[in-house]
């Protein structure tokens, strides 16, 4: 099947940096791919390349089927039917706002002064900005701005959109209503979005898939609950979640009737499924890396051989859960607890000091090879 945008193999270096390494990925009509990655981790060259503000060095980037890289493919008219959003908006402080969101149409799309104008006054209407039409850009807020933004991109109507950490810049509230306004733009327009973020939150709620970038290398490929619930790494373990996963050395162990893993000096048992899954693959009795998110470990009351010790060094009241950093033998551990599941006495959070038992939800243990890290 054709996809509207794919991409293949694409490379890009920086001196004697490697930018972009065989990046390779899709995106259909409609779609909304997020790309999540720490600073440096490529994502703006990667939409720099897509937009040829960047040539890449080798693959290729296929629109509707057509290699922009090769030959006979027009700079402007590819320009057109990609839309971008910079992180630093791009406007011209010395031009209105309307002009800003006309001029594109004007010298990218050719289209007439009077139809540039009636489109830009119609989404300036749309997004309750109509009174600012004579404004600079320069008067305005942050949200407004981003708004003015991402208006000159929408009504070149484009057939993708690139949004580079356009909500960056803005403080957390105006983010959140801003984020919110994107998700009922992407109904109201129904069209394609590449979105870069390194904001989690973002990128599993915008995306309907996401792809998770690490030092120029895609790691994962997944929807939002796929990368949450089956991180194919470590580091996309620690990346998406929050609190990050727990992670531990612990000890596979192989025994006659199936696998349990020994971590902080318990013998966890593992879910069927699990043990299935590593007998499948014959894995033997070896070191690991087991993860388990503070949301997957419960509270014991009597110890057992599956109960963890430790105490609490800082517990956190967020309302509905209380966040508890506790320390066990030396190792610190995040849970999440519901307040609903606590004691009467714990529901306002817990003292320094207090000794709790713990014990991992068996069919949530993420175990991951203690070298490779997969
Ligand atoms: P991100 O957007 O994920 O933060 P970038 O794509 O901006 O990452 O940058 C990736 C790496 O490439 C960084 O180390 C950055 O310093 C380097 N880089 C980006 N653009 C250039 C350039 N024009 N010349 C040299 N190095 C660059
Ligand atoms: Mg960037």
């Amino acid at each position: 099947m054709e996809h509207l945008v794919e991409i293949k193999n694409l490379r890009k270096h920086f001196g004697r940096l490697e930018v972009l390494n065989d990046i390779q990925f899709h995106i259909d009509k409609g779609d909304v791919i997020t790309v999540i990655g720490s600073s440096g981790s490529g994502k703006s060259t990667l939409l720099r390349c897509i937009n040829l503000l960047e040539i890449p060095d080798a693959g290729e980037i296929l629109i509707h089927g057509k290699d922009i890289l090769k030959g006979d493919i027009d700079i402007n008219k590819h320009r057109a039917s990609v839309g971008m959003v910079f992180q630093s908006f791009n406007l011209f402080n010395n031009m209105s706002v309307l002009k800003n969101c006309m001029i594109g149409q004007m010298t990218v799309l050719k289209r007439s002064r009077e139809e540039s104008q009636k489109k830009a006054e119609a989404f300036l209407e749309k997004v309750g900005m109509s009174q600012f039409a004579g404004a600079s850009p320069a008067q305005l807020s942050g949200g407004q701005r981003q708004r003015v933004a991402i208006g000159r991109a929408i009504v070149r109507n484009p057939q993708v959109f690139l949004m580079d950490e356009p909500l960056s810049n803005l403080d957390a509230k105006l983010r959140n209503q801003m984020r919110a306004e994107i998700i009922k733009l992407r109904q109201r327009i129904d069209t394609t979005f590449i979105y870069v973020t390194h904001d989690q939150t973002e990128a599993m709620t915008l995306g309907d898939r996401i792809v998770i970038m690490k030092d120029g290398f895609i790691q994962q490929i997944g929807t939002p609950q796929e990368v949450f619930e089956h991180p194919i790494n470590i580091f996309v373990a620690g990346f998406i979640g929050s609190p990050q996963m727990n992670l531990f050395d612990a000890k596979l162990i192989k025994t006659e009737s199936g696998y349990q893993v020994e971590v902080q000096g318990a013998v966890m048992p593992l879910s069927k499924k699990i043990q299935s899954s590593l007998a499948a693959k014959s894995v033997p009795s070896q070191a690991v890396k087991l993860g388990i998110r503070p949301e997957h470990i419960h509270l014991e009351e009597t110890a057992g051989t599956h109960t963890i010790s430790s105490k609490v060094d800082v517990s956190e009241m967020m309302g509905s859960e209380i966040h508890l950093h506790v320390d066990a033998n030396g190792k610190d551990v995040v849970l999440r607890i519901p307040t609903t599941d606590l004691a009467e006495e714990y529901r306002g959070g817990m003292g320094y000091g207090t000794e709790i038992l713990f014990t991992f939800r068996e069919d949530l243990i993420h175990l991951f090879d203690s070298e490779s890290g997969a």
